[in-house]
């Protein structure tokens, strides 16, 4: 066994959530890039002049991306082989959310469903673990930002529905949302398992690098149609029309129940943030 104290975790953490807010991934810089030179529309194409100058300075200037630095969103990826000491992991997770939020002047999002009062620090953390062959823990944190989230969906739709219905679900969803989720946008997708597992492999369908070929070509063919029907909607970057209403399309797909379709999509805005560190 590997011994690891939490303490680490709680470092890590929150350096990648000071990271997260500041640093836009290579990858989305580059889509951005790409995205410039097929968009046609000259108001398009300013925006996403705006927002690349707009990454360029908050990595200067270390400022956060967006004034929306999101909810704390942590997948862990725990080594079954290592021995968490010195605390309770979750606890260390929390802890590093609160000292990220506070000494990176990042905005603290969390508040009471009801109340809408702050709970003052950024959590509670939403920590997805799951337990892997080895020694080592990676965690991922994802400031996730509130008009992306609230554009997101699931539906069950019946076995009848078949593929077909799958994508006109997920395109209306884009179509529906509109400028709302601040395009161009990044849109996660789900398909099969239960109500939960779909939201949740869609938004782990976000993770995986812009650019990235899915290994599953059933997936990756439907990411491609998508992608082209989400871009002829002409909703075009920040909601001012034109080619480019999302980066990229990306789909997770799992074994669901006879009786069920399950689909969850999940968007994602131009500020597509997240970074990860293996401890
Ligand atoms: S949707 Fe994204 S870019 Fe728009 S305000 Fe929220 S975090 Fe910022």
């Amino acid at each position: 066994m590997r011994e690891v104290h939490v303490e680490e975790i709680t470092k890590t953490v929150r350096d990648l959530f000071i990271d997260a807010n500041i640093n836009l991934g290579e990858d989305v810089l580059r889509a951005l890039e790409q995205a410039l030179e097929v968009e046609e529309s000259p108001i398009g194409k300013e925006i996403l002049k705006e927002l690349i100058e707009n990454a360029r300075v908050a990595r200067e200037e270390e400022m956060p991306i967006c004034q929306d630095t999101g909810l704390a969103v942590v997948f862990l990826e725990l080594g079954q082989e290592v021995h968490l000491v010195g605390g309770d992991l979750t606890e260390a997770i929390n802890e590093g959310v609160r000292q990220g939020y506070k000494e990176g002047y990042l905005r603290k999002s969390a508040c009471h469903p009801f109340t809408r009062k702050n709970t003052g620090d950024n959590t509670p953390a939403i920590i997805h673990t799951e337990i892997v062959p080895g020694d080592r823990i990676k965690i991922i944190a994802v400031p996730k930002g509130g008009g992306a989230e609230n554009m997101s969906r699931v539906v069950m739709l019946t076995p009848a529905a078949g593929l077909e219905g799958v994508k006109e679900f997920v395109v209306q969803r884009v179509k529906e949302s509109g400028a709302n989720p601040c395009p161009p946008i990044v849109v996660g997708v789900g398909i099969g398992g239960t109500l939960e597992q779909a939201a949740l492999i869609a938004k782990k369908a976000l993770l995986r690098p812009l650019g990235s070929k899915n290994p599953d070509p059933e997936a990756a063919a439907i990411e491609e149609d998508l992608l082209e029907r989400i871009n002829k909607l002409g909703i075009g970057p920040q909601g001012y029309g034109g080619r480019v209403t999302a980066l990229a399309v990306h789909v997770n797909m799992v074994p669901c129940h006879i009786a069920s379709l399950p689909v969850a999509v999940n968007i994602q805005c131009h500020a597509h943030r997240h970074k990860e560190k293996v401890i």
